[in-house]
């Protein structure tokens, strides 16, 4: 499998960090940290060597000039993620961006002021969408709903979610939902979620942190009224990277839509007239607050190439292998001991299988981690594994389960 992969070469562009005895580790963190390209660093210096040589003069004439600097990501991030250019922009990071596109978002009334959210959604979406409902003066205990799987079940399925909808759907302003679920490693079906929310009037919006560079998406066609994510995780752009937003077309010029503003979404051409009167840009960017940090830009630009290069639909093919393959060896050792929670239809995953063990699971992780493999411990009793299909091999497979075969006595 390794020999025939059409995407093996990509392995050589990244840094795989080396175990003790100098051997590569078997890297399945990829959906906490992305490993680092060889290429950023190059990336990343044009602009301090641009910064040292001409500084101010750097906004015009640097190499790649730093004032449109984020226009040169908008063609690559919308085709990451399946949105035309003007719906799509890399600004801040994830929460930060939840909470600017809430504002425009989550317009609670007296009869429809609910938020439906996953209950096993990430601690910082609930955070924030706790802050949400109390900064709009409602109470979190009457606002929030939190879905849960059916008693025995380990994730939510769609059928449950629109029949959710369907009967509080009067009531519920937003719909908030992960792509993928960041315990379970559960995909949800976009489309469908979004037609039934629509269907009762809701907004709907996705938490793509799990899901950019992960899955194969098409935002704009299924019609999804905004999303968010962050871009360290499958998108290799470095710890704390720039985050990006996607906004749908239909809201790009609703001046209605309430939305906290800063300079950089003001029209360019007038911007530095610096007169009081704002005049916002026609797109997502005028979303944006701040002028953007230009090596966070660099360091993401790295990464869209090569995922540009490389190209989503060929990821997400040899991610369903890499997975399958996974799971099918994990089955193979028919241990009672462990449960694959993410589901086996390649539809509802990308390329995270979350593992609950039964019993001693930190133990186990702890001796996976002894012997080279980069995966993670999850409170109470999950391992998550991540092979990403740009620098894992299906060998990196085999020896993972050959290792949690040997552990797991
Ligand atoms: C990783 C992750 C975050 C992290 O938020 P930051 O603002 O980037 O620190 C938030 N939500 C989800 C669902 C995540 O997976």
């Amino acid at each position: 499998m390794d020999s025939s992969d059409p995407l093996k070469s990509y392995r050589e562009k990244f840094y795989i960090p080396k175990d003790k005895n100098g051997k590569d580790v078997i890297y399945f963190g990829g959906n906490s940290l992305g490993l680092q390209s060889k290429s950023v660093r190059s990336y990343v210096e044009q602009e301090l060597l641009d910064w040292e040589k001409i500084a101010l003069a750097g906004h015009t004439e640097a190499k790649n000039p730093w004032l449109p600097y984020h226009e040169f990501l908008t063609d690559q991030t919308a085709r990451l993620v399946g949105a035309k250019p003007e719906e799509v922009v890399n600004m801040n990071s994830l929460t930060t961006n939840l909470h600017l596109m809430f504002v425009s978002f989550y317009r609670p009334a007296k009869e429809r002021h609910k938020i439906l959210i996953e209950a096993s959604a990430f601690p910082s979406d609930h955070y924030a969408v706790q802050s949400q409902i109390r900064f709009h003066g409602f109470d979190v205990e009457d606002s929030l709903i939190e879905m849960k799987p059916r008693e025995g079940e380990d994730t939510i399925r769609t059928e449950d979610i629109e029949a959710m909808i369907e009967k509080e759907g009067d009531s519920i302003a937003l719909i908030w939902f992960a792509g993928v679920n960041y315990y379970t490693g559960q995909a949800f079906e976009f489309d469908r979620i979004t037609k039934a929310g629509h269907k009762k009037g809701c907004v709907v919006g996705f938490d793509l942190a799990h899901a950019t560079g992960n899955l194969e998406m098409k935002l704009h066609e299924w019609n999804v009224d905004f999303a968010v994510w962050c871009n360290y995780k499958y998108m290799n752009a470095g710890p704390g990277a720039i985050g990006g937003a996607y906004v749908h077309e239909k809201y790009l010029n609703d001046q209605s839509l309430p939305k906290f503003l800063g300079w950089w979404g003001h029209d360019k051409a007038t911007r530095f007239l610096m007169d009081h009167k704002y005049i916002p840009i026609p797109t997502v960017e005028s979303w944006q607050l701040s002028n953007p940090p230009i090596l966070q830009l660099s360091s993401l630009k790295a990464s869209l190439d090569i995922f540009d290069e490389a190209g989503m639909k060929a990821l997400r093919e040899k991610s369903e292998k890499l997975t399958a393959y996974l799971e099918f060896l994990i089955n193979e050792n028919k241990t009672e001991k462990i449960k694959i929670i993410t589901p086996s239809n390649k539809n509802e995953r990308g390329c995270q299988l979350s593992l609950r063990i039964k019993s001693n699971g930190k133990d186990l992780y702890n001796k996976l981690m002894k012997s080279g493999v980069v995966c993670d411990w999850r409170e109470p009793d999950v391992i998550r594994v991540a092979p990403v299909p740009l620098y894992n091999t299906f060998e990196d497979v085999y020896n993972f389960s050959q290792l949690l075969n040997t552990h797991n006595v």
